[in-house]
């Protein structure tokens, strides 16, 4: 069984120092795939200047030397992997940005372009901002050849750009709804990547705010029970002493379980 940590949020406004005090002393069991904003343009959350939350200024990564220097020496020590989280991760008045951007082939091509020459390394996977994906979105994603990380992403056909294994991993969730007891608007997480023509996709749980340790214990119980895989997903700047030790203790749980392996988060797409 796989287990990885994806972190959203990485970009300018980013200081080193905040990543490594969460994961100091987490990425030597697990490495943590940084979901990462190429040119990021502010809105209202912790660790963004309130100056910028409305200004619709958009930072290129590069203007954060000191982030771009330390992301390359982590990236070479294999304790961190980037993936494309969005291209200034915008929110429109009637949508997150890939919902609502008008050229969002365009921002996928160049922003993870722009990643792989900044950082020197090639991007396979995107994570929406907000986990939220168009119908447009996803075929812009798809197009790029793109793994996506996800959390709620909708598998029903019609919020889908069709081909035949639509309904194949419609069905393969359907199945795993009725096995797991779900009620069919229950919330649910399928614990295998679903693979498309051009791309894969894989659900993670999130660790926010609220979330308890029984209830990702929960998930990763249920993910093994079905021969599946389990990825966390959190957010660097939310996370606080509680999130922390239900973390560290979450680690601790999966690690004394049977045949687990901390991989990357591209990992769980081989
Ligand atoms: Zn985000």
């Amino acid at each position: 069984m796989k287990i990885a940590i994806r972190d959203d949020d990485t970009c300018f406004f980013t200081s080193p120092e905040e990543i490594e005090h969460v994961y100091g002393d987490v990425w030597q069991r697990v490495p943590v795939c940084l979901a990462t904003i190429p040119f990021a343009i502010g809105y209202p959350r912790a660790g963004i200047p309130e100056s910028e939350w409305h200004s619709g200024r958009a930072f290129p990564l590069e203007q954060n030397p000191e982030l771009v220097a330390w992301l390359q020496t982590r990236i070479a020590a294999r304790r961190v992997t980037v993936a494309l989280h969005g291209y200034t991760h915008e929110d429109y008045a009637d949508g997150f940005e890939f919902q609502a951007a008008p050229d969002l082939e365009r921002r996928v091509t160049e922003g993870r372009a722009y990643l792989e020459r900044v950082l020197g390394v090639p991007i396979h996977v995107f994570v929406p901002p907000h986990n939220a994906l168009s119908k447009r979105g996803l075929e812009a994603v798809s197009a790029a050849g793109l793994d996506i990380l996800g959390s709620f992403l909708s598998f029903r056909p019609s919020n889908r750009p069709w081909e035949w294994r639509t309904a194949v991993n419609w069905w393969r969730v359907q199945r795993f709804r009725l096995a797991t007891g779900r009620r069919r608007t229950a919330p649910l997480i399928y614990p295998h990547a679903l693979k498309y023509g051009r791309h894969a996709e894989f659900g993670c749980y999130g660790l926010i705010p609220g979330t308890t340790l029984e209830q990702l214990v929960a998930g990763v119980e249920e993910a093994r029970r079905f021969g599946g895989d389990f990825c966390l997903a959190t957010h660097y700047w939310e996370v606080d002493e509680r999130l922390k030790s239900i973390l560290m203790r979450f680690l601790d749980h999966v690690a004394a379980m049977p045949g687990v392996r901390f991989v990357s988060a591209e990992e769980l797409f081989d």
